[in-house]
């Protein structure tokens, strides 16, 4: 409902995006047997693309001509989406182009979105061609809604449009380490964290942010309470919530004390990955970053126990004293350990200190 939503109205046809290598390798005969028999009994038209190297999407997408698709979607896991998210920040004309509609379909190893998407519709959860099945379903009948951006800062002043997730610690070690166990799909993250569990260590760090309104009751919405400067270069919409690096967080910020961490992770969806629901109250266009971190302190059976009730989503009924859940609007992490790993969207990003904030609704999702 509302003006952002509804069905897909853009004349044209869709550009499918597969990365052949995604996954197990099974992109394109996904894209050949069911998604292809989908897409022609629904008469969509449509041109497939096929990747041939990391970044072909972005540097297609950030010069495409956008006039005549009707959509962008995306064969592939969390990473090609990234990709696709950032070269449309990167065309001069991103205002217009990151409200071209996004649409994925599970092809990768690591489907958190498209598993969020189909968790959204409230229908029992689905593995593999099942949940490819899903999101065709939804694909066809091209519902346009709303997704939340996440606009990431770096030190190095680079910026970057985040759809998904912020990790540091566990998860973004389990993410990269996993990527050699890829031949397993997407079971990949729970083999990873089983094994990353024998020699689980702690990250030092500080971590910041600022809490959603009704998150805590003594805190109101502070929206645009900083006023950034003006940088009429800069693509994308202005951070007002952000101050600068190397500045302290604003003064309505929440400061945590400890700086041991086992893990941090910061997610716009309810799924990690399609076994792994993070932020079981999740919605797609909340306004919300789902903020968990894990403190040191905690037993390896504490945390495996963790990852075993978040298939279910049930780790926040765990009462873990180690774990802290808060919605927030904007985050800054500043990691000491070095070297180290952040994750975002499941790729890996600069390592060192970010923030981030949300922009609600800020690109076009096909879903339920
Ligand atoms: P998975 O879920 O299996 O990790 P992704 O869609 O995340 O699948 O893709 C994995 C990585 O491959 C991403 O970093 C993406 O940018 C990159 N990539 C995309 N197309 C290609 C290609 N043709 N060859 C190699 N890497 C690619
Ligand atoms: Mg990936």
């Amino acid at each position: 409902s509302g003006a952002a939503s509804g069905q897909v109205a853009r004349a044209g046809r869709m550009m499918v995006l597969v990365n052949p290598l995604s996954g197990r390798g099974q992109a394109m005969s996904l894209y050949a047997g069911p998604v292809q028999r989908l897409l022609t009994d629904a008469a969509v038209p449509h041109a497939l693309i096929v990747t041939e190297h990391q970044n072909h999407a972005r540097e297609l997408v950030r010069s495409a001509d956008l006039s005549e698709c009707s959509a962008l979607v995306i064969l592939s896991g969390d990473g090609l989406l990234f990709e696709v998210i950032n070269g449309l920040m990167e065309r001069e004309d991103w205002e217009q182009a990151i409200l071209t509609p996004l649409a994925i379909l599970p092809g990768g190893s690591g489907n958190a979105l498209a598993a969020s998407v189909h968790y959204y519709t409230q229908a029992d959860p689905v593995w593999g061609v099942e949940l490819l099945l899903s999101c065709g379903f939804l694909l066809c009948k091209g519902l346009v809604r709303p997704l939340d951006v996440l606009s990431l800062r770096l030190s190095s002043g680079l910026r970057l449009f985040s759809f998904l997730s912020i990790a540091w610690g566990f998860i973004a070690d389990v993410d990269i380490e996993s990527e050699r166990y890829r031949y397993m799909g997407a079971v990949r993250f729970m083999v990873g964290a089983l094994i990353r569990l024998a020699s689980f260590r702690t990250y030092q760090g500080r971590l910041a942010f600022l809490p959603a309104p009704g998150d805590s009751p003594t805190l109101g919405d502070s929206s645009a309470l900083y006023l950034p400067r003006p940088h009429p270069e800069e693509h994308g919409p202005p951070d007002d919530l952000l101050a600068p690096l190397g500045e302290p967080v604003p003064a309505d910020w929440t400061v945590v004390e400890e700086q041991d961490f086992v893990l941090v992770l910061a997610t716009s969806h309810s799924h990690l990955a399609e076994d792994l629901v993070a932020a079981p109250s999740a919605g797609p266009a909340d306004g919300h970053i789902h903020l968990l971190y894990v403190r040191a302190g905690v037993s390896r059976v504490a945390l495996l126990k963790l990852f075993v009730a978040m298939e279910k989503g049930t780790h926040l009924a765990c009462e873990c004293p180690h774990l802290v859940y808060r919605r927030v609007r904007a985050l800054r992490l500043e990691p000491a350990t070095s070297p180290g790993v952040i994750t975002v969207d499941g790729e890996q990003a600069e390592y060192g200190p970010l923030q981030a904030q949300v922009h609600r609704g800020y690109a076009r999702l096909i879903s339920g």
